[in-house]
């Protein structure tokens, strides 16, 4: 049985987006790429050629601040800045945007805590995680896994992951300073991860497009074909 996986892109626009979309699209790789609002105001251009390839655009967040630093308006005052964005670039490129999604920046869903693994985190139900799950419901965001992984957080309505590359530690800003120095660090990691042998669920993988990283993200995604993953669709 082939391994599956649902590629989750964070932090588009970099600026290389325009080659990591025409990698997926060139081999029919589903993704969803999670844009920051700041940085798309600057590169709108970059998402919309994405949208016309055929990427699914999520929500990352307008100024990339932890949810947990934020009073729930001003936590959705952002995310509605970064909702006009992509609403407008979807119109422009004249292409409907079939569903809205949200990731939260570091994965703080409102209590403060910046979740690395899913599978090994408890996730808080605070007042405050669930005021702003029950936002994202009213407003019609969901998760885009049809088929959920055993330990998916029931009545979640953000995008959660399974597996974290840690690819963004090849970016410009912190290339050399981390425990991932190369592109064959970053694919040993995966390679002995044990949670990726799994067959019976799909494996959520989040990777990241940012300056001076995107060939590394490239070529991981790469390393996941050749081993046999199938990139499930989203919606
Ligand atoms: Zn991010």
């Amino acid at each position: 049985m082939a391994r599956k996986a649902l590629l989750t892109i964070d932090d588009s626009p970099s600026t290389e987006t325009e080659k990591l979309v025409d990698y997926l699209a060139d081999n029919n790789i589903p993704a969803i790429l999670f844009v920051r609002g700041a940085l798309m105001e600057k590169n709108p251009c970059a998402i919309e050629y994405a949208i016309k390839r055929g990427i699914i655009i999520g929500n990352h967040s307008f100024a990339h601040k932890p949810a947990g630093e934020m009073e729930p308006q001003e936590w959705a005052d952002d995310l509605e800045l970064c909702e006009h964005l992509i609403e407008a670039a979807y119109r422009r490129c004249d292409i409907e945007r079939e569903a809205k999604y949200y990731r939260f920046p570091y994965i703080d869903r409102g209590d403060g805590q910046k979740v690395e693994q899913i599978d090994k985190a408890t996730l808080s139900e605070n007042d405050k995680t669930q005021t702003l799950q029950d936002y994202l419901h009213e407003q019609h965001f969901y998760q885009p896994f049809r088929k959920m992984p055993r330990t998916y957080p029931k009545r979640a309505y953000d995008c959660l992951y399974t597996y974290t590359a840690r690819d963004w530690m090849l970016n410009d800003k912190h290339r050399g300073k981390q425990p991932i120095k190369s592109r064959e660090d970053l694919i040993a990691r995966a390679a002995s991860d044990p949670s990726l042998q799994n067959e019976l669920h799909p494996h959520i993988l989040l990777l990241h497009d940012q300056d001076g990283m995107v060939d590394d993200a490239i070529a991981l995604i790469e390393w996941f074909r050749v081993e046999g993953f199938e990139f499930l669709d989203f919606g």
